[in-house]
């Protein structure tokens, strides 16, 4: 149970005024668009299961979803084929590699790993119900808007500045293609891919699409039921292990929840049955994940008392083993 509203205002106030205070990392510029970012951009906002809003900042900025789109588009995806189809197609384990890892591919045979590294996320868009990129891109574009509640669209501009550098991702895919992974067109895959990761959205959407996954896969703003509880309780064990990249681990240390980052500077956390986090701060550390996100992230999951291996002992008058540093964090 989440405490009363003001007490939640409260604690995402004091997130905010934390992580604020931060200024270290750098806006990606790999994409060029990227790079024209207002780097002092934050939002952050909590939509709880009853579709309780909570939000500070530029929530309403809009932004590209970029890597966040791969959590969504495999729920999908599982929603279609199931468990095991996308076990044995896309795999569940981390590279311990960045995400657009090439050496990833070769070191696994040509496997893609796991859905939230750029190779699993193409081969998982590849697999999106549909004969061609058209049918496919439209029920992606349905499925998220499905997520946020609204219909979504995409911001051209950086479909274009990442259509025209996005040369590494071709490559991905021709890798998977030459392995087999893939059996479409690979540049139809990485375009549709591309245009995925440039659907705009804004720190309230992620907090909407997050909650969503909290609350067993129904949308608890329309009310609508997007994927089954089933591919929910799966998406996230998924984004636990792989959806900060090779900084997963830290993630799950610090924080204690499934999340999954972009590099234009989204972040989305889940707290099952609880809430969806979104945030918006494009400044990045160098494996791609939001500095601000993560910081306000790690208060609100402390503070809130959402971190999932928690747990108290039953034996009420049991003393700490020793002062741990969580007091002074
Ligand atoms: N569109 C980006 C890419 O393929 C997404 C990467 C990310 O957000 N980490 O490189």
């Amino acid at each position: 149970m989440l405490p009363p509203s003001p007490i939640i205002d409260e604690l995402l106030a004091a997130a905010y005024g934390r992580a604020e205070s931060h200024h270290e990392g750098v806006v990606a510029d790999y994409i060029p668009i990227l790079a024209e970012a207002d780097p002092e951009a934050f939002g952050l906002c909590i939509v709880d299961v009853q579709g309780g809003l909570h939000e500070l900042g530029d929530t309403r900025t809009r932004f590209s979803i970029q890597s966040i789109s791969k959590a969504f588009v495999y729920a999908l995806v599982c929603q279609e084929f199931g468990h095991e189809k996308v076990l044995d197609v896309v795999g569940v384990n981390n590279t311990g590699l960045a995400f657009n890892s090439v050496v990833a591919i070769e070191l696994n045979d040509g496997h893609p790993m796991n859905p939230m590294v750029n190779a699993g996320a193409i081969a998982t868009t590849a697999l999106m119900p549909g004969d061609t990129p058209g049918q496919k891109w439209d029920a992606i574009l349905a499925g998220l808007s499905a997520f946020t509640g609204r219909t979504l669209d995409v911001d051209d501009v950086v479909y274009r500045s990442e259509a025209a550098t996005n040369t590494r991702n071709h490559a991905i895919a021709r890798l998977l293609e030459s392995y087999g992974r893939i059996t479409h067109d690979p540049l139809d895959v990485v375009d549709v891919y591309t245009r995925q990761c440039a659907i705009s959205v804004d720190a309230r959407d992620l907090a909407v699409m997050a909650a969503t996954l909290a609350d067993g896969g129904v949308n608890p703003v329309t009310g609508t039921r997007v994927v089954s509880a089933e591919v929910a309780r799966d998406t996230l064990a998924v984004l636990a292990a792989n959806g900060l990249y090779e900084r997963s681990g830290e993630w799950l240390f610090e924080i204690g929840l499934p999340g999954k980052s972009g590099v234009a500077g989204g972040l989305v956390t889940i707290a099952p049955g609880k809430a969806g986090i979104g945030s918006y701060s494009p400044r990045l550390d160098s494996a791609g994940n939001s500095v601000r996100g993560q910081i306000a992230t790690a208060y609100l999951s402390r503070s809130l008392g959402l971190n999932v291996f928690a747990s108290a002992s039953h034996f009420a008058s049991a003393k700490p083993a020793s002062r741990t540093s969580e007091e002074t964090r």
